[in-house]
This record gives C-alpha cells, sequence and structure tokens, in this order.
C-alpha cells in the first residue's frame, strides 16, 4: 500500500507503480479539498476508505457524497477492521456495515480485517455479502418460500438436500416453493425451480417454463440435477 500523504495532503512526488497504487485514506484526508481534487487528477490510483469512528458506516457514506458532489470518479476499496468482534459478531457488523453502503451502489470493492476471526470465515462473510448485494454472484442462490398450510412435502429436508448437493455450483437461483398456487410467482428469477404440485408431487422449472410436472418427490431431486446438468451449468464436487 502506498502512503501518498506529507503533512495531512496528499504528495504527488511520492514513487508510484505505473499499474496500480493503493491509497489508505480516511474521511478527514477527504475533506481536505486539495487532496480531492489532486485524488482526480492521479492516474492508476484507487481509494482504500478506512474508519475508526464507532459509527463508521455511516462515516464513510457520508464520505462517498462528499466524492459524489466533488466528481470524483477515483475507484474506493471500503475497508473496515473488526478486531474485538468474534467470528458470530464480525458476520453480523461486516454484513450490515458493508452491505448498507453495497446495496446503494457505493464502493468497488470490500476489504475485511481481524486478528480474531479465521480467515476463511473472512473470505466467506466477504463473498457472502458481495453476493446479497448483487455485487458478484459466486455460488448457488436459493429462493424458498416459508411453507404453510398449502405445502405439501417436508420443505426444510428437501431445502437441506438440495443445498447439500448443489452448494458447489456458481452463480445459479434455485427456487424450492411449497406450492404451485403462489410459488412460481414468488421465484419469478429464479433459474431454476422446485414446486410443489400434489400430495409426493413435484414439478421443475427452468426459468418461468415448466418443463417436467408431477414428478414423485423421491425422485425429483436426481431429475432437478438432470436438469441442470442438461442446461450446462452443473459442475463436479472437487
Ligand atoms: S409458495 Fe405456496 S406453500 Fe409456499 S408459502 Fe406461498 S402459498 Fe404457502
Amino acid at each position: 500500500m502506498l502512503s501518498l500523504f506529507f503533512m495531512g495532503r496528499i504528495c504527488c512526488c511520492q514513487k508510484k507503480h505505473r499499474q496500480i497504487n493503493f491509497v489508505e485514506v480516511n474521511i478527514s484526508d477527504l475533506l481536505n479539498p486539495d487532496n480531492l481534487n489532486l485524488l482526480n487528477e492521479l492516474e492508476n490510483v484507487t481509494i482504500v476508505l478506512t474508519t475508526q469512528n464507532n459509527h463508521g458506516m455511516a462515516e464513510q457514506r457520508r464520505v462517498f457524497f462528499e466524492l459524489m458532489e466533488k466528481g470524483c470518479k477515483v475507484p474506493v476499496v471500503i475497508k473496515r477492521s473488526y478486531e474485538k468482534e468474534d467470528a458470530a459478531h464480525f458476520q453480523l457488523y461486516a454484513s450490515t456495515d458493508y452491505g448498507a453502503l453495497s446495496i446503494d451502489g457505493f464502493g468497488d470493492g470490500i476489504w475485511l480485517t481481524s486478528n480474531k476471526v479465521n480467515p476463511q470465515i473472512i473470505n466467506s462473510t466477504s463473498f457472502g455479502v458481495l453476493q446479497a448485494t448483487r455485487q458478484r454472484i459466486s455460488k448457488t442462490e436459493y429462493i424458498s418460500c416459508p411453507s404453510c398450510g398449502r405445502t405439501l412435502f417436508d420443505l426444510q429436508e428437501t431445502t437441506q438436500n438440495i443445498r447439500s448437493r448443489t452448494s458447489h455450483l456458481k452463480g445459479i437461483k434455485i427456487g424450492i416453493m411449497g406450492c404451485i398456487v403462489n410459488g412460481p410467482g414468488e421465484m419469478a428469477d429464479a433459474d431454476y425451480g422446485y414446486v410443489g404440485s400434489g400430495v409426493g408431487k413435484i414439478t421443475l422449472y427452468k426459468g418461468k417454463e415448466v418443463v417436467e410436472r408431477s414428478i414423485d418427490s423421491s425422485k425429483a431431486v436426481d431429475a432437478l440435477i438432470e436438469l441442470i446438468k442438461k442446461h450446462g451449468d452443473w459442475m463436479e464436487k472437487n
């Protein structure tokens, strides 16, 4: 990471890389109009936006408004550090802090750090928030109804079964719906649909199209996987 700061101002005479330079800044650096103007002029620079504020999300949101107001088009990586939180609190705070900005379209990258949390959890949380805010789809997404009196199969067990066999796939959405009355409408943007259509019977969808009706539920998960394979979205687990 390059420090381009000298006495609170961005210093453009530091040695820089030809391709990309990450400049770590916080709100006070960016409230200096000279710094903002200079950032706009520098080439191959990406801002890494940090905060120490207890209300860091609100502070970082303000920075984005400042950048927009000044017409600053420099890409911004949102960096947050969670050094006191355990894994559960890390996931909760990182999701709400980053997700609230990302869902409004702020930020070009995510950088979460913690000394207490396993790097795998940091990684999966980062990709999870990116997926939830539609910034980057990297794993299978499930749309499932809450189930009600119309559900004619064990929705939780079936969802678990489908998850265990398809969660390694990349970037597809599978709708798992309890009934044919409202299910197809509620999973309208799913790539594949698994919908209860009678006692022990399942109807499969590809997008909005019905592809197979009244499959015995004992064979329906296999049939769903065959359908995914047929459309080229299947890959074997590593
Ligand atoms: S999709 Fe059907 S089963 Fe699921 S909650 Fe809606 S009405 Fe009930």
